[in-house]
């Protein structure tokens, strides 16, 4: 099949092409380079031995992505392309609404226009905002925190919309709970543009000696009183997509967690980080984050019993992985 994959010199991206191009797919990449590198594409040909088309665009320009559409034969889109940072989005609501439902609106407009009736979606645990029970599960009721969320859960509702009224289409909700990790190959990974905010990163930080990792609260109520997330190898969530594409053919909306259902510490992933890895993280206990929960982890059964998927990486892995890429950049 060929695939549109919008957002795919992104870290996620980047790694489902892979998984794309192993399964016999063509991917074809669009992505505005606004928080990835062109390099992605080395990396991706390294790996796959394939170097897929790319187009440098706004996925907002209908012009040049119609364009694309124009130029190929997509059987389903995976919609990668959009802003992604919590603290950002606070500072910049118009900037992350503007850019994550413009994008959707207009690969939708295109997907209309040129006959492809599938979709999946890159959504997030975050939708769950501070989840009543755990493990969590695809019926649960949703909110939001903060304008990325909120992003989410907006282009979720479009999605629904869109489908009701064009049956024969195929949508698929992907809701990622904490991808780390990299390729272990060393050769794609995640490059965060400035200062970073996520865990992994910080603690990859931590070890060079870079700054001091903070520690976001010890009184919550956790085994060891840290945060507890769903920690899922980035390429058990590429798998995730190509299982995903089981459901291409089928109209509706599907919708699944994608996580371990297993959850880890702050401190269990500085300690596994420094075992495996036979390095120092320092950190300090700090004030809890505002607007962080206590402990999120997904009940993945669903995306196992519909889609055959279970990630199998485990919290190791992922810690190698993650600093094979890293410690040298
Ligand atoms: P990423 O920033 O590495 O990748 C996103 C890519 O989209 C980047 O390459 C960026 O240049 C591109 N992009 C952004 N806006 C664009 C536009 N208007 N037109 C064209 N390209 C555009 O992020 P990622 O971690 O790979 O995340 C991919 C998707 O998964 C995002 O939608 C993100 O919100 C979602 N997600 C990520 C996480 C996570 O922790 N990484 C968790 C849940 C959901
Ligand atoms: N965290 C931390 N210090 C940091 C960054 C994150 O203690 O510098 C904690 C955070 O409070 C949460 C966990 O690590 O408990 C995962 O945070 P991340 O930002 O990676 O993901 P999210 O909050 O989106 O689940």
């Amino acid at each position: 099949m060929q695939i549109l994959v919008t957002g795919g010199t992104g870290y996620i991206g980047s790694h489902t092409v892979i998984e794309l191009i192993r399964y016999g797919h063509t991917p074809v990449i669009v992505d505005n380079l606004s928080n990835s590198k062109i390099t992605a594409l080395d990396g991706i040909e390294k790996i796959s031995g394939v170097r897929p088309e790319f187009y440098e665009l706004d996925v907002c320009d209908k012009a040049a992505l119609s364009q694309v559409f124009k130029t190929h034969d997509f059987a389903a889109c995976i919609h990668f392309a959009g802003l992604k940072a919590v603290g950002e989005s606070v500072r910049l609501p118009l900037e992350y609404y503007k850019n994550n439902l413009l994008s959707t609106i207009t690969l939708l407009e295109c997907m209309r226009e040129n006959g492809c009736k599938c979709i999946i979606f890159s959504s997030s645990a975050t939708v769950y905002g501070d989840p009543a029970s755990l493990p969590i599960k695809e019926d649960f009721p949703l909110s939001t925190t903060n304008p990325y969320g909120t992003t989410k859960l907006m282009i979720e509702r479009i999605l629904r919309d869109f489908q009701f009224a064009n049956k024969e289409c195929s949508v698929t909700l992907l809701r990622y709970f904490n991808p780390i990790g990299a390729h272990p190959t060393g050769l794609l990974g995640e490059d965060p543009n400035g200062i970073p905010n996520n865990l992994l990163p910080v603690v990859m930080k931590a070890a060079k000696g870079e700054l001091t990792l903070n520690v976001f609260g010890n009184d919550y109520d956790t085994p060891d009183g840290t945060g507890v997330r769903d920690y899922i190898h980035v390429c058990d969530l590429a798998a995730g997509h190509t299982a995903a594409l089981k459901n291409a053919g089928k109209p509706g909306v599907f919708v699944y967690n994608l996580g371990t259902g297993s959850g880890f510490s702050v401190l269990e992933i500085i300690n596994t980080f420094e075992r495996v890895n036979g390095v120092k993280v320092p950190y300090v206990i700090a004030d809890r984050r505002p607007g962080d929960i206590a402990a999120c982890y997904a009940d993945p059964s669903k995306a196992e019993r519909e889609l055959g998927f279970k990630a199998v990486h485990g919290i190791e892995d992922m810690c190698r992985d993650a600093w094979n890429y890293a410690k040298d950049r």
